[in-house]
């Protein structure tokens, strides 16, 4: 039988055996978000490690996208390997994985090409500066940065580094007062970009649990294009015992900058299509015989949709099927893309359909 397909036309049907085995019949590549798909923290998902074998095993090419800024690619490959969902070692380790601090990095080398010398102030991590490095864009910035002098008027006397073309944002623990108003002076410099790696609102817990919340605003934002509506979920009233909060995520930080030097930042993760061009550019995909699978309604399946991609769900992260259904009956249009092709439980449930 053909495989079903819902998403645009408001349906969003389980992948059984029969359907998966016709879908992956016209499919050669499939886009694996990781957190909440491939592992919680740092358990894989159980059954996931031997999907993501047999598809190997099937010829299938694989790509990872994550918008976690936090990691290079190498290291990223490394947990993909000690989880035991394989992939390269050595010098072709991480050509799979497409992490917004190396997406990130392609973004720059592009808008900056011909500046001499690029260099951009970076509030984020090690990681996020090593993959800026290894395109040739300078990197200051990253670490505790604490407040200089007592005086606004000291704040802003604070020495700049020269010639910095662009400021970036991405997961960054040590972000303070004194790096937003260093942050802001950059932008005021004539045609100094402003680059958000993501717009999560909050991290993913080591254990797994997440606040299903979207972050409001984030549909439709992408690098170098309009910024999109600030249409997300109302709120959700605080009932019951309160769950452990996780951490406040990169979106938070972007949000106080372009807050502060009134700018909207180019967005490169999720559900920006950037990201997807740079897998798009490196694998030379057809979008139609291409599969995202992902956790999230609103970055990984929004991604999916927007690019013109087949769309799994699955159960095992942060969204459920009572999102999908209030998307579905929701009166927004960008809700109303946020629906999935097929759901699985698990991609573990992808093994039957690979065993014979
Ligand atoms: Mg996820």
């Amino acid at each position: 039988m053909a495989a079903e397909a819902g998403g645009r036309g408001g349906r969003c049907v389980r992948l059984s055996a029969e359907r998966a085995r016709a879908l992956l019949a016209d499919v050669d590549t499939l886009l694996f978000d990781c957190d909440g798909v491939l592992w919680r923290g740092e358990t894989a998902v159980p059954g996931a490690p031997e999907a993501l074998t047999a598809l190997r095993a099937r010829g299938k090419r694989l790509g990872f996208i994550t918008n976690n800024s936090s990691k290079t690619r190498a290291a990223y490959a490394e947990k993909l390997r000690r989880l035991g969902f394989g992939g390269p070692a050595g010098p072709g380790a991480g050509l799979e994985v497409f992490g917004t601090a190396y997406c990130t990095a392609l973004y720059l080398r592009q808008r900056l090409a011909g500046a001499p010398a690029p260099k951009a102030y970076v509030l984020g991590s090690p990681a996020l500066a090593a993959e800026l490095e290894a395109v040739g864009v300078a990197a200051v910035g990253v670490g505790p940065e604490p407040l200089q002098g007592d005086s606004p008027a000291a704040w802003l006397s604070a020495p700049l580094e020269p010639d910095v073309r662009a400021v970036v944002v991405g997961f960054d623990p040590h972000f303070s007062y004194m790096k937003l108003t260093k942050a802001v002076r950059y932008l005021q410099q004539p045609g100094c970009l402003l680059v958000g790696t993501n717009m999560d609102n909050r991290l993913p817990l080591e254990n797994g649990c997440f606040i299903a919340g979207p972050c409001a605003g984030r549909a439709g934002r992408a690098a170098g294009g309009p910024a999109g509506g600030r249409a997300g979920r109302p709120l959700r009233p605080l009932t019951g015992r309160p769950r452990p909060s996780p951490p406040a995520g990169t979106g938070c930080l972007v949000h106080a900058v372009e807050m502060a030097a009134q700018r909207r930042a180019d967005i490169i993760g999720k559900p920006s299509r950037f990201i997807f061009d740079c897998v798009s550019q490196e694998y030379g995909i057809d979008p139609e015989r291409t599969v995202m699978v992902g956790d999230r309604l609103d970055t990984d399946i929004l991604l999916g949709v927007t690019c013109g991609l087949k769309t799994i769900l699955t159960l095992t992260g942060v969204s459920s099927l009572g999102d999908v259904q209030s998307n579905q009956e929701s009166d927004s249009a960008s809700r109303k893309e946020m629906v999935p092709d097929f759901y699985v439980d698990s991609i573990a449930d992808l093994l039957p359909a690979l065993q014979d």
